[in-house]
């Protein structure tokens, strides 16, 4: 009887420590996105955070997201437009953007996320420049964990260099010097 009470103890520790808590993320596509990219990501975020992933059916990207020069879309139009209760990436291929500064109202990113929050968005367009496909996936990777970890609360990371937090200010670099890991800092504040 003792054994089997330290069993089911353990157990239970074990399943509070193993997993963030199983939650859902539903991956919503603006537009035309190859199935290649939605697949990998699917496998990534399963994997890294532990969610059920699911994949909704495209939406078209419509006039009332585009940012003022009507060229790109902006991002904060986007995530005020699909945000719920749910747990939401959005990725389209198409480019995206934020305002910086005056001089910059229509700054080019990678991805944007609400901190905290439930959704955030990404883009394929500033990270396949002249790259193999093999590379923009591993940047897709990167770009969708670190919108997930500002949804889950964390701000930018300047605690290691190699963390996913760290921002990009801009720069694919910064995206390709990270590794596919979040620092013990970080998770710790997720936890
Ligand atoms: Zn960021
Ligand atoms: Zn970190």
């Amino acid at each position: 009887m003792k054994k089997i009470t330290i069993l089911i103890l353990v157990l239970l520790l074990a399943t509070s420590f193993v997993s963030i808590e199983p939650k859902t993320i539903y991956i919503q596509p603006l537009g035309n996105v190859k199935q290649e990219y939605i697949n990998y990501l699917k496998k990534s975020v399963e994997s890294f955070f532990g969610y059920n992933c699911v994949v909704k059916p495209k939406q078209n990207l419509t006039s009332d997201i585009l940012a003022g020069s009507k060229t790109r879309y902006e991002a904060g139009k986007i995530l005020k437009k699909y945000n719920s209760n749910e747990n939401v990436l959005l990725i389209t291929e198409k480019d995206i953007a934020h305002r910086k500064s005056n001089e910059f109202p229509e700054w080019g990113i990678f991805g944007l996320g609400y901190r905290p929050g439930s959704t955030c968005v990404i883009s394929t367009f500033r990270l396949k420049k002249n790259v193999s496909k093999a590379k923009l996936l591993d940047r897709l990777k990167k770009v969708a964990l670190h919108e997930i970890g500002h949804n889950l609360g964390l701000e930018h990371c300047t605690n290691d260099k190699n963390c996913m937090m760290t921002s990009a200010s801009g720069t694919v670099k910064q995206v390709d010097r990270e590794k596919k890991w979040f620092c013990s800092k970080c998770w710790s504040l997720i936890k």
